[in-house]
């Protein structure tokens, strides 16, 4: 079955793609939401189908079978749409079951052999993996550390080039624009992982990038209780490439982590503004003490990626990282924290932060520290931090 190009939603009518005026905390709450009907929710519950009523000729029909489209996807995959590019009908996306589902689909429905990706060198860690498995299929992997746009200078002869900013968990950031320019003109495409920012934060596709794909396990989504994943992009061949890739794959996010993320976007907005102003804070508190050193978040003034990163960004995400003496410190530190959960992952409502040094794939000092800020009360959060620091301080030699 080809992939209908007119999904309508079940409750049927006029679909409102918003508008580009409205502002985000606008956009958010209508986002792929049906048209209004009497009688009928405003967002409508998961369509748990393996299969749907199949009369006849199957040619462009909206919904056969469940691992091609779901309703609930469809409604997800339209509001998301309207995020990465308000009011343009003709930017799609296609959701995954993580974000690991959406980048493996990307880097591997797109390449071949012969082909050459260039990849940031400081990116999500499954990178690593994902540039094994390339290498295996043949395809040339170049990479390039994503701070000062040093990507830039492995473009030639490449066909795909990969960005992630801000890094994770580095915190570094590239010129979207800049680097998107150089790839087009050599014939290249260009995939943003947005997973940090979230479309509220960052466009990627505003700014010159074929593909902007994010994890909506962290932010996008927010309360840590859903992996998901997508692709979004305004070219219909590259959408229909990476759709049929998660069909011949399968990797489908069930219809109940669908409608869970859809029902979450409607506080994107409040919830990305309580972070970031919250991550700005911590970050402000950490840089005050002597303990701590290179505090890093795109968002705080002296950041050496403060620059780009307020012409690019819109928002700053919640993720601030930073290094403790030593990694006896950093745990005693994690330890101490009482609204700071000691967790991988970041994004969500509740503050979390690890010694990411203790996975062993990213390049970090033994005592360097991701903290993701949550929407508590900056100054309970700061507060608790301040006096988990306090009490991890080496005790004084008898
Ligand atoms: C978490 C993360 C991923 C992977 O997403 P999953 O939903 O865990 O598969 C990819 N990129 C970045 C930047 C991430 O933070």
């Amino acid at each position: 079955m080809t992939p209908p190009d007119d999904e309508r939603p079940l409750t049927g009518g006029r679909l409102d793609h918003g508008s580009a005026n409205d502002a985000d905390g606008t956009r958010v709450v209508r986002a792929g939401l049906p048209t209004e009907e009497p009688y009928e929710p405003p967002l409508p519950g998961p369509v748990f189908a393996a299969h749907y009523h199949l009369p006849g000729e199957v040619e462009d029909v909206p919904y056969a079978y469940g691992r091609d489209a779901n309703p609930t996807w469809t409604r997800l995959e339209r509001a998301i749409a309207e995020l990465e590019v308000p009011g343009d009908p003709d930017t799609e996306v296609v959701v995954f079951s993580s974000g690991m589902g959406a980048i493996s689909a990307v880097l591997l429905s797109l390449t071949r052999p012969g082909r050459t990706v260039v990849l940031p060198s400081d990116g999500y860690n499954l990178l690593a993996a994902l540039r094994e498995r390339l290498e295996n299929n043949g395809v040339q992997v170049r990479t390039a550390p994503t701070g000062g746009d040093a990507q830039l200078a492995e473009l030639d002869g490449a066909s795909l080039l990969w960005l992630e900013t801000p890094s994770n968990p580095g915190l570094d950031v590239c010129d979207i624009r800049r680097l998107a320019d150089a790839a087009h003109e050599r014939g290249a495409l260009v995939a943003v992982d947005n997973t940090l920012a979230t479309p509220l934060g960052q466009r990627p596709l505003l700014l010159g990038a074929d593909l902007s794909v994010a994890s909506g396990t962290k932010a996008l989504t927010g309360h840590g209780d859903v992996l998901l994943g997508y692709v979004a992009t305004r070219d219909a061949e590259l959408a229909a490439t990476v759709r049929a890739w998660r069909k011949t794959v399968g990797a489908i996010p069930g219809p109940m982590e669908a409608w869970l993320a859809h029902r979450s976007l409607a506080t994107l907005e409040v919830r990305t503004q309580r972070q970031a102003g919250n991550a700005l804070a911590v970050a402000e508190a950490l840089r005050a003490r002597p303990e701590v050193s290179d505090v890093r978040h795109p968002g705080l003034p002296g950041d050496p990626a403060h620059p780009l990163a307020s012409r690019q960004m819109s928002r700053y995400g919640c993720v601030v990282s930073f290094t403790l003496p030593d990694r006896a410190h950093a745990e005693r530190f994690l330890a101490r924290l009482r609204l700071v959960g000691e967790a991988t992952s970041f994004g969500g409502v509740r503050s979390t932060a690890e010694r990411r040094g203790r996975w062993g794939g990213d390049r970090v000092p033994e005592g360097f520290v991701r903290l993701s800020a949550g929407i508590e009360d900056s100054a309970d959060l700061v507060r608790d931090l301040r006096r988990a620091l306090d009490e991890a301080a080496p005790s004084p030699a008898p």
